[in-house]
């Protein structure tokens, strides 16, 4: 089965009514397998119809978040993008004075998700998320 399916299969198993609109999105995230933002996903949509329009967008996009089959996350200057699982698992450290995104390695994650399960009985998702701050170019000035 395609993720795209997968998705459509977990909202529907969920009760979610699926509408052709929804499912324009979701395969559009799901194809991607890469930083997606809204924007981004409506002009693919309108390429195909303009029956959607842009807070529907939003909506199922949150709704993937919302039911853990997406992250969202910001990488700083108003940009907010969307991720599905197929885009793997690290850490963007954005550097929020020159906009400089770094690739960490997201095992320094694990002692955290650890002791935030062990303390909290809280299952955290940190399998995509961005750190803001500042590069070492920038820390220097
Ligand atoms: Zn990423
Ligand atoms: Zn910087």
């Amino acid at each position: 089965m395609s993720p795209c399916q997968t998705f459509i299969g977990t909202l529907r198993a969920q009760g979610f009514r699926i509408t052709p609109q929804r499912e324009m999105i979701i395969e559009a995230i799901a194809h991607s397998g890469d930083h997606i933002n809204a924007e981004q996903v409506f002009a693919q949509i309108q390429a195909r119809t303009h029956s959607v329009n842009i807070a529907t967008v939003y909506r199922t996009l949150e709704l993937l978040v919302q039911q853990g089959l997406a992250s969202r996350i910001d990488l700083g200057k108003e940009c907010v993008i969307y991720a599905t699982y197929q885009h793997g698992s690290h850490i963007h450290l954005v550097c929020r004075q020159c906009g400089r995104v770094i690739d960490a390695d997201q095992d320094l994650l694990l002692a955290l998700n650890e002791r935030l399960f062990a303390g909290y009985q809280f299952a955290a998702d940190l399998q995509h998320i961005s750190v803001l701050g500042l590069c070492n170019d920038c820390k220097m000035k």
